[in-house]
C-alpha cells in the first residue's frame, strides 16, 4: 500500500491518495482518504475528482497523476497481469 498526501483545491484540506497495488482499481484499490471518514472515497480519474458516498466529500484530484500512480505501482512491465485465455491473441506478452 502507499500513501500520496495532497491538496483537495476545493476544501484546502489534505487528504491522502491510496493505492493497494495486490487489489485491482476497481476492487477498491485505489481511493482518497479524507477529514476522519472510514471509507475511502472512489477516484473518478477521469473526471479528475473523488467522491464519498458515505460522508458526502466531493473533491478533485489530477486524474492523469493517479493514472501515473496506479500505473507505475500496480502494473509494473515485469509483473503485468496475464490476460485470461481466450483474450490472447498471441501467447505470451
Ligand atoms: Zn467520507
Amino acid at each position: 500500500m502507499s500513501r500520496h498526501p495532497f491538496t483537495d483545491p476545493i476544501s484546502g484540506q489534505t487528504v491522502t491518495l491510496v493505492n493497494r497495488p495486490d487489489r485491482w482499481w476497481w476492487e477498491g484499490g485505489v481511493g482518497v482518504e479524507h477529514g476522519g471518514c472510514n471509507l475511502l472515497a472512489d477516484v473518478f480519474a477521469d473526471l479528475d475528482c473523488f467522491s464519498c458516498p458515505v460522508c458526502g466529500w466531493n473533491g478533485r484530484v489530477g486524474g492523469a497523476w493517479v493514472v501515473d500512480i496506479v500505473e507505475a505501482e500496480t502494473y509494473p512491465p515485469t509483473a503485468e497481469p496475464e490476460p485470461p485465455a481466450d483474450l490472447r491473441q498471441d501467447g505470451r506478452r
